[in-house]
């Protein structure tokens, strides 16, 4: 019998000035970006939640706890690879990946392919099974006031 697992993950960020931007691996040109204990890429700590619900293994703080100084600054690629390290001892493969960034500005519609390029550096899968959709908050609330980036992720594994 074919086992299939679903993820969801879920990662906001407070946007800071003077901060870099990092989305999927991917450095984006802007006067601010994602305040954090690592790099504060959203993107990749959503799908690595999202990973690991699917998984039933906790959740990205439980792994890469933002009070072990290890993880101070990491690139979040290296979390990315732990993460999808986890799911190969495991027995699975990742069939698809979906994601949905919330964010005001930057517009990251000219990055997508290289984002997605990036995460399959990573993920390995395809990048026509890597989704990364964006969406606005129509101005309302902190996302839509440009204070904050949110992203949500699901996946689907396949053992
Ligand atoms: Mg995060």
């Amino acid at each position: 019998m074919t086992d299939i697992r679903t993820g969801l993950g879920y990662d906001l960020h407070r946007l800071e000035a003077g901060r870099p931007f990092v989305l999927g691996g991917i450095h984006i040109p802007s006067d601010f970006g994602p305040l954090g204990y690592s790099d504060g890429d959203a993107l990749i700590h959503a799908i690595c939640d999202a990973m690991l619900g699917a998984l039933s293994l906790g959740d990205i703080g439980q792994h890469f706890p933002d009070t072990d100084p290890d993880f101070k600054g990491i690139n979040s690629m290296i979390l990315l690879e732990k993460t999808v390290a986890l799911i190969k001892q495991h027995g699975y493969s990742i069939n698809n990946i979906d994601t949905t960034v919330i964010l005001e500005k930057p517009h990251i519609s000219p990055y997508m392919d290289a984002i997605k390029e990036s995460l399959d550096g990573v993920i390995g899968i395809g990048v026509d099974r890597i989704s990364v959709k964006a969406t606005t908050n129509e101005r309302v609330d902190a996302t839509g006031e440009g204070k904050a980036i949110a992203v949500l992720a699901s996946i689907l594994l396949i053992k």
